[in-house]
């Protein structure tokens, strides 16, 4: 979902990264990346100082619905919002360079300065798997508990519905440690083929393990 690929980062890269990852909250990861890219280059014309352009914004002006609709960078008013903030503070406490959270540390580190920045710790800890799976740290980092992978896990160990705190418990039992690694097959699985209110449990390759299709 973004132009990091394996090597260090530009500044330009590591920002737009970054902004896609806070939009990523109850949004499809795809339109997520689309958005930031359309964003960045055409509205703003691809500024080397990212957070700075957004921030130059008066925080009411770009908290205003018209801000909102003309951006159309999230479907709702509150991931509009929150690039805003969070960008002030990659200002001020990053230089306005995204790649001064990252570089040069480890990924439970990464996560403590994205939360403390207002990404959330679900969006912080995606962030941290990105950054590993591209090749900008190194390390491993957990799952996010989102509606596709809670939904599987949930119904593939218990047969029933968990809270996203007992989605993490189940994926430490799979996988301790680095539950990344589960993410994108879980998501996969959760948006193709377990569907939420029909699953398809012939197609899936955990039927024979999944409480939920042994119990239908
Ligand atoms: S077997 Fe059915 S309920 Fe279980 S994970 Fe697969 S699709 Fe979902």
């Amino acid at each position: 979902m973004s132009d990091l690929n394996g090597q260090p980062a530009d500044k330009k890269s590591a920002n737009k990264f970054l902004l896609a990852c806070i939009l990523d909250y109850q949004m499809r990861y795809q339109i997520v990346w689309e958005n930031a890219k359309r964003f960045v280059e055409d509205d703003l014309g691809d500024p080397e100082h990212l957070w700075e352009t957004i921030t130059s914004v008066p925080r009411s002006e770009w908290e205003s619905e018209a801000s909102w609709r003309k951006h159309s960078l999230h479907r709702f008013p509150d991931g509009h919002n929150r690039v805003w903030r969070i960008g002030s503070r990659i200002v001020s406490d990053y230089q306005g360079d995204a790649r001064n959270v990252w570089d040069g540390q480890c990924p439970d580190v990464v996560v403590k300065r994205l939360e403390r920045v207002g990404a959330g710790p679900q969006i912080s800890r995606v962030t941290v798997g990105g950054l590993i799976d591209t090749g900008q740290i190194t390390g491993e980092s957990s799952l996010k508990a989102d509606l596709h992978t809670t939904k599987v896990l949930g119904r593939v160990f218990t047969g029933e519905k968990v809270s996203p705190d007992h989605a993490h418990q189940i994926a430490e039992s799979v996988l301790p440690g680095d539950t990344w690694q589960l993410d994108f097959p879980l998501f996969q699985l959760g948006l193709n083929v377990c569907k939420t209110r029909d699953p398809r449990c012939g197609e899936c390759y955990l039927r024979d393990e999944c409480r939920y299709a042994v119990a239908r």
